[in-house]
């Protein structure tokens, strides 16, 4: 319902649409009378008790600001989003129209999605925060809209009309609003001089196709073919707000090709200082280009200025006898060209070219507000992911772990196959998992020798677009994957290559980027602890003839843990990561044994080794000591995190219930460092931390540091 006028033709609605802003009336006590295509972020922030008050000191501040001045008063929000106030009048009361809510600076909304992946607004639903967020390519569309909201509403007083021009944004309006007449809509006029279009500031930022946009028809166009391609376009859009961003990418081409003829194009999207390919159409598909031209080239900049595209020739060679050549246009959304369409054509006439290039700029901030949603959500997935992968970690004992692993793995990069190759005894590679094969690959010959093997001696993953290009000869299981993209990955320990994870198949027969590898190297390292140990933990079963078990408790024993810090603390060595050590010991043991006898006493030790047992991660290695004596090894384990470990582990004890009487434990915890780097060493810390807890009153954690020694040696 319009606010403004419902006897009017335009409403509220049509107009905050039409201009990709939003509109919110307020009255003079702040509150919302009527809004249309409000921000989604605004929704969130305002009703939220730790954001509201932020607000309060912009939006909420707007109605004084905007009557103060009798006029449009502008600002930039606390989220980054920049509105206009503007004074209008309905049903006789003097209200104010909050118009755009939208982000005009790159840098401001790229802020916006860290804080919802990362930051303050992770509380909300991303979904939800993402719903309706706007962006707008200039501060236009929030000029014209004041004014044609001060035009529709009724002035209070009928004073003649003022002729003269609004101002832009950054400065107040010298028109009043109220004053101006419906048809002055989009009557700004070029400004003589053409700014810098890579300028960001808000004052005086401005570009050149955004003047051309504020008037309604381009001189090199007729209007009926605007108004026909207009109407095409806002068909299009909502089409585009429903699928993925990958997808709309791939959307925008299809259209190209459907409205205009456009049989082979690109679309590029930023990535730091270089494009990178978002969707390919047509020949282009067939036969891939690499645009290589930087995001702040000259030319790029030239371009941008002078509304025409940068004729890009592909270099000749003997097999290359034709060149192609690809017509590159630049996109700019808030001030920073965050895009490009590249058209296989050797020519383009400029009556098309600006068709097109209008297009691109009505598309290319839609088409962002999806990147971000994209952006947050694989944010999310990956966190959810990263949690499955982590508590799996703990289940490292579980028979089918890497099989759950290989699947998380999976899932993380959406590959519907994948498999885990791990380096054996004898440096042969054997497949621990596989996920979604209909081969079986532990039947196959020489397994993984093509590829796996290659990415294991350089220990850089592969990442293959399309393998019928790829210069690896075929073999014929490929000949059942279902697209042509694969990862292989190598897993990298301590300099050397321990096994390979290899991905095929993405979901949706898309390809894999380079965007499933950053993915995969986040989690990497914590694979490659894993992979290790749990080959350690295969040796256990030698260890194990060797009698290296406790048979009352089932723990290890305390030969196993000499052999086992021996090798973990070479592997610290080589990877940097910390290792930690705690030493226990049952306070009052003697007294439980002399009061309840041998086997309760037996009992109860066994009862303790249990619990070790249970506050224990896969990686961990719990030892009975001797007697009454227990230790604990903690790869990968800082002091601080050894001694959390080390409390859990102490309160879990004393609030067990014991079936004679209550049984506490002291605990010393001490860590490598390159003062202590051996075995007895690191032993024998601990032991002088639990000394001190039993001098302590025992039932309490002590943790080894120099200054104990230094005492120790002062005593
Ligand atoms: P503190 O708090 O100083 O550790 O006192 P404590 O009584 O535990 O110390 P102490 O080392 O003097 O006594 C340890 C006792 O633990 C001796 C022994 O009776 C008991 N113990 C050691 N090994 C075993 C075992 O395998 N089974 C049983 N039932 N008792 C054991
Ligand atoms: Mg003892
Ligand atoms: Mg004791």
């Amino acid at each position: 319902m319009s606010a403004v006028d419902e006897k009017d033709e335009i409403t509220m609605e049509s107009l905050a649409e039409r201009h990709g802003v939003a509109v919110v009336v307020v009255d003079e006590n702040s509150i919302e009378i009527a809004s249309a295509n409000n921000n989604s972020i605004c929704s969130h922030l305002y009703d939220s008790p730790d954001f509201g008050a932020a607000c309060a000191e912009y939006c909420g501040k707007a109605f004084a600001m905007a009557t103060a001045a009798g006029d449009a008063v502008d600002y930039e929000c606390h989220a980054g989003l920049v509105c206009r106030a503007v004074p209008v009048v309905q049903g006789g009361k003097q209200m104010v129209a909050i118009v755009g809510r939208t982000f005009l600076r790159s840098e401001n909304y790229r802020r916006a999605t860290e804080k919802a992946a990362a930051g303050d607004w992770r509380r909300f639903p991303q979904n939800e925060l993402f719903d309706n967020v706007l962006l707008s390519a200039s501060p236009i569309p929030i000029e014209q809209l004041g004014r044609e909201i001060g035009a529709v509403s009724k002035p209070l007083t009928a004073e003649p009309l003022a002729a003269e021009p609004p101002g832009r944004l950054g400065r107040k309006a010298k028109t009043k609003p109220a004053e101006i007449d419906p048809p002055l809509i989009a009557a700004e006029q070029t400004p003589s001089q053409t700014p810098d279009p890579f300028e960001t500031s808000l004052l005086n930022y401005r570009l050149p196709e955004q003047e051309q946009e504020a008037s309604v028809e381009r001189p090199m166009i007729g209007g009926d073919q605007t108004l026909a391609d207009r109407e095409a376009w806002r068909a299009f859009i909502p089409t585009l707000l429903k699928v993925s961003y990958r997808l709309a990418c791939r959307r925008i081409l299809e259209f190209l090709a459907r409205q205009y003829g456009i049989e082979s194009a690109l679309w590029l999207q930023r990535d730091g200082q270089q494009f990178e390919m978002a969707a390919v159409l047509g020949d282009l598909e067939d036969k891939p280009v690499r645009i290589d031209i930087p995001v702040d080239d000259k030319r790029i900049r030239a371009a941008v200025r002078d509304d025409s595209p940068i004729v890009l020739r592909e270099v000749q060679s003997a097999a290359n006898k034709k060149a192609r050549v690809i017509q590159l246009f630049p996109v700019v959304i808030g001030g920073e060209v965050r895009n490009a369409l590249g058209i296989a054509r050797d020519e383009i006439g400029p009556e098309l070219s600006g068709r097109i290039l209008n297009f691109c700029r009505y598309v290319a901030s839609r088409l962002e507000i999806l990147r971000l949603r994209d952006a947050v959500e694989q944010q999310a997935r990956i966190g959810r992911i990263l949690k499955d992968f982590n508590d799996q970690l703990r289940d490292i004992d579980s028979d089918n772990f890497w099989q759950e692993l290989t699947a998380i793995m999976a899932r993380l990069v959406e590959a519907e196959r994948a498999s885990l190759l791990v380096v054996g005894p004898t440096e042969e590679l054997t497949a621990k998992a596989a996920v979604g094969t209909p081969v079986d690959i532990s039947t196959m010959p020489d397994l993984g020798s093509r590829v796996a093997r290659t990415i294991l001696e350089k220990g850089k993953p592969a990442l293959v677009a399309d393998v019928n290009k790829a210069s690896l000869a075929s073999v014929d299981a490929e000949r059942l994957y279902k697209s042509p993209s694969f990862i292989s990955y190598p897993i990298v320990f301590g300099g050397a290559g321990i096994g390979v994870l290899n991905f095929t198949d993405k979901h949706g027969g898309e390809r894999f980027d380079k965007h499933d590898l950053e993915v995969l190297d986040s989690v990497a390292p914590q694979i490659a602890v894993a992979l290790d140990r749990i080959s350690l933990r295969d040796k256990v079963g030698e260890f194990a003839q060797l009698s290296v078990t406790d048979p009352l408790t089932g723990l290890l024993n305390r030969r196993y843990l000499k052999e086992r810090l021996a090798e973990e603390i070479n592997r610290s060595d080589r990877s940097g990561e910390p290792l930690s050590f705690l030493m226990m010991d049952v306070d009052d043991f003697k007294s439980y044994n002399d009061r309840f006898g041998h086997p309760a006493g037996d009992d109860a030790l066994r009862m303790v080794g249990s619990i070790l047992r249970q506050n224990l991660r896969g990686a961990d290695v719990a030892v009975r000591y001797g007697g009454e004596e227990f230790s604990v090894m903690l790869p990968a384990t800082s002091i601080d995190e050894a001694e959390t470990i080390a409390q859990r582990i102490r309160t879990h004890i004393e609030r067990t219930d014991f079936p004679r009487r209550r049984v506490t434990l002291s605990v010393g915890v001490a860590a490598l460092t390159p003062e202590l780097s051996s075995v007895d060493g690191l032993v024998s810390a601990a032991d002088k931390a639990l000394l001190r807890a039993k001098e302590m009153g025992r039932n309490n954690v002590q943790v080894y540091d120099r200054l104990m020694d230094g005492e120790d040696n002062v005593h």
